[in-house]
């Protein structure tokens, strides 16, 4: 049996593959990986936006063999752990929350579920607001709270969920207004969701702040701040994910919610950070992270080989400057694809290292979802990796490690514009 036979024999079959012959990646360095046939490949989705430094970094290999050779890869959160608490010290400074504690996880997923059993014990309220077209996580609270119905694997979610406009411009009934306009529609439209689908006493309102599996959606800068204006008149918690907006990723920002102008009373972090590494967590107002009266642990979250892997992400990041680079590369890359002249192309949008190709068919904005299909194989033919998503499964999204290079961006839009011009 091939090992694509025996992962369907026992893995599940709502486990999302790319490809219609799956890749298996066995080895990386710098952006670029090597399959298992020995073809290499530039990684324009970093992952799925797990490499945030790319592949083979020195640093975060030394940090984590040391870490080995202690003997220990983990003992137990029940036992003090030194490089936890100095990257809860870092990334609560980093957060700009007021009074700001950390609380580790090992995945997205719980990082969004421990925010939002935070913000529904704090508010003593099980009522959430979230953005239509969101991503959140698979389990029952995060799925439920999802607003992508792709992804909306449960409908038995403990969360009483309404849903907002904002987040997804381009087919949003609000898509022709200007930024201004468009933010002001949206502010009435949170507030009348608020007054006529709620009792009033809301827990809080989840949001990324651009949408990753949602087809990488940018909402006019501000857009949040004045959503918060609102959320405040009813004490309203406000969680910011940045899962895939985070450590500079967005260029502009260190945060994505930078964009903004509003401090969340809570962020939600994964993905990167670990540089695939399994570590997440939630950064909070201590008031809101103390609410919880029992006891409740993580059995892995923030274990030593994690942090340490972690701190060494964190210090890249800061010794190299890829904030700058992500902008940098980011607007190149935005440039490069917006002269790209294709019918095929509906839109095309992002900050930093976060871009997205809306595909739709010619002549039109009926999504074309097969066009995404053909663009990911074709890019995989010209030896380039990129990713999928959107609400309808047609937007092509961009995300390389921030190391990115001016060349291999050049290389990207080679293979992009080489596979659209196929459709
Ligand atoms: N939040 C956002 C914005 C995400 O993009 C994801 C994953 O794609 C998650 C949460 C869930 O993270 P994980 O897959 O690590 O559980």
């Amino acid at each position: 049996m091939t090992l694509i036979e025996r992962h369907r024999a026992v893995l599940p079959n709502w486990l999302a593959l790319y490809y219609a012959d799956p890749l298996e990646i066995v080895s990386g360095h710098g952006r670029r990986v090597t399959d298992s046939t020995g073809k290499s490949y530039l990684d324009f989705f970093a992952g799925i936006l797990t490499n945030a430094i790319g592949y083979d970094v020195a640093e975060v290999s030394d940090a984590v063999r040391k870490q080995l050779d202690s003997g220990i890869l983990h003992t137990s959160t029940l036992y003090l752990i030194r490089s936890q608490v100095e990257l809860a010290e870092r990334i609560a400074a980093l957060s700009g929350i007021p009074d700001a504690k950390v609380f580790f996880t090992n995945s997205g997923t719980e990082a969004n579920e421990t925010a939002l059993m935070l913000a529904t014990q704090h508010r003593r309220s099980n009522q959430v607001l979230a953005m239509r077209n969101s991503y959140h996580g698979r389990a029952f609270a995060t799925v439920g709270v999802t607003g992508n119905r792709g992804w909306s694997a449960s409908a038995l979610s403990p969360v009483r969920v309404s849903y907002v406009h904002g987040g997804y411009r381009y087919r949003g009934p609000f898509a022709a207004l200007s930024d201004a306009d468009y933010t002001a529609a949206c502010v009435e439209d949170l507030r009348e969701v608020i007054q006529t689908t709620t009792s009033g006493d809301v827990a809080c309102l989840i949001a990324e702040p651009i949408q990753g599996v949602g087809g990488f959606c940018v909402p006019p800068d501000g857009l949040y701040g004045a959503f918060a204006e609102v959320l405040a008149e009813y004490g309203i918690l406000f969680i910011s994910d940045e899962v895939q907006t985070g450590w500079g990723r967005t260029g502009e920002h260190f945060w994505g919610i930078g964009a903004h102008g509003v401090t969340p009373d809570m962020m939600t972090f994964a993905k990167g950070l670990g540089n695939g590494l399994a570590i997440g967590g939630v950064v909070a107002r201590a008031e809101v992270m103390d609410s919880l009266t029992a006891n409740s642990i993580s059995t892995f979250g923030g274990n030593p080989v994690a942090t340490v892997g972690a701190t060494a992400v964190l210090d890249y990041i800061a010794d190299h400057d890829l904030q700058a680079n992500a902008a940098e590369r980011g607007a190149a890359l935005l440039a490069g694809l917006r002269a790209i002249d294709s019918p095929w192309i509906g839109d095309v949008r992002g900050k930093g290292l976060m871009v997205g190709i809306e595909l739709v068919k010619p002549g039109g904005k009926e999504p074309a979802p097969e066009a995404a299909v053909a663009v990911l194989e074709g890019t995989r033919a010209r030896g380039l990796l990129v990713g999928k998503g959107g609400l309808h499964n047609n937007v092509i999204r961009l995300a390389p490690p921030m190391t990115v290079t001016a060349d291999e961006v050049d290389e990207a839009l080679d293979a992009l514009a080489g596979a659209v011009g196929s459709l």
